[in-house]
């Protein structure tokens, strides 16, 4: 796929399985391209018809060093974690749960729940000393959203255009829902020190000439300063931008650290029961921690090279 210009480029990302139902579709990380800012990790998920199934069905997991944002385009999931929250998120609403040093949570669809379920589920690395940190969840029922000609944003992290989402986060960074109402060109402000990432949920977007679908993820390099769009009515879009993450990260199941030896201690710990406390109201057996590699886990920066 030719590039929009020096810095940009088109990444398809890959199809991952997840439980027995779904497949999603992972835009980030990348072998060549693991972060955009601190977002480390992009599913897109669905639309899934799921009206004679589960929906999603996530028992509980441990997570380190990472904030999770989701956001449903359809459907509903009961958010619950070991401080106790117990959170319905329906589309339009926003959860961010900050892991600091540990915390566990499951996601589950209630049993009557919407017949399709469609949305994605991000992380976002945490710098020091937030990574050690308190947990925190924060649910966001009411964020900022406003309409410029056929272009509606819905802000869910950061600040575009003097409007700024309540949501907090530890670096320079920003997360949007863009939905084009019709097929005009339409262009939203972008910050030259920021790079960033479009996908698609749903429809399709031109940008610069280069298409952006469902599975691809089009990354947009420091420098620029305005987004120019272009798509078929309805296309709903996410960007996703950020100050680039500069530390090298250990990404291994649910875990961001530094090391190898980070993430072995955020195994055990799991594994022995301590640390990451019990999610309330879920007596579900908590997911067992796959076996590590026999290899050492690498360090990798943002664009994939290996450090220490
Ligand atoms: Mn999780």
């Amino acid at each position: 796929m030719a590039a929009v210009d020096p810095g940009s480029v088109l990444l398809p990302g890959h199809d991952v399985p997840l439980g027995r139902y779904t497949t999603v579709r992972r835009l980030l990380p990348q072998r060549q391209r693991r972060m955009v800012g601190a977002w480390c990790f992009v599913d897109h998920f669905g639309p899934d018809d799921v009206a004679q199934r589960p929906g999603m069905e996530v028992p509980p997991h441990p997570h380190t060093g990472l904030q999770t944002v989701t956001w449903l385009l359809d459907g509903e999931i009961v958010h619950r974690d070991s401080l106790g929250s117990v959170q319905p998120i329906r589309p339009g609403q926003l959860n961010v749960m900050t892991s600091g040093h540990g915390i566990a949570h499951s996601e589950r669809s209630p049993e009557a729940h919407p017949p399709v379920m469609h949305g994605v589920q991000l992380w976002v690395a945490l710098p020091d000393p937030a990574r050690a940190g308190a947990a925190d969840f924060a649910h966001h029922a009411d964020l900022p959203r406003w309409r410029d000609g056929e272009l509606e944003t819905t802000l869910l992290v950061g600040e575009i255009a003097g409007e700024r989402s309540p949501a907090v986060v530890h670096t320079p960074l920003v997360g949007a829902q863009l939905e084009l109402s019709g097929s005009a060109p339409v262009a939203m402000p972008l910050r030259p020190d920021f790079e960033y990432g479009l996908l698609a949920m749903s429809g399709a977007a031109e940008v610069d000439g280069v298409s952006v679908e469902p599975g691809a993820l089009l990354y947009l390099g420091l420098g620029h300063n305005q987004l120019n769009l272009r798509g078929t009515a309805g296309s709903q879009l996410m960007l996703l931008g950020g100050a680039p993450f500069e530390e090298p990260l250990v990404m291994w199941w649910n875990f961001v650290g530094r090391s190898h030896e980070e993430v072995v201690a955020a195994r055990e710990d799991w594994s022995a029961g301590r640390r990451f406390g019990v999610v309330a109201d879920d007596s579900a057996p908590p997911l067992p921690a796959p076996e590590l590699p026999t290899t050492r886990l690498k360090a990798r920066d943002r664009s994939g090279d290996v450090h220490g």
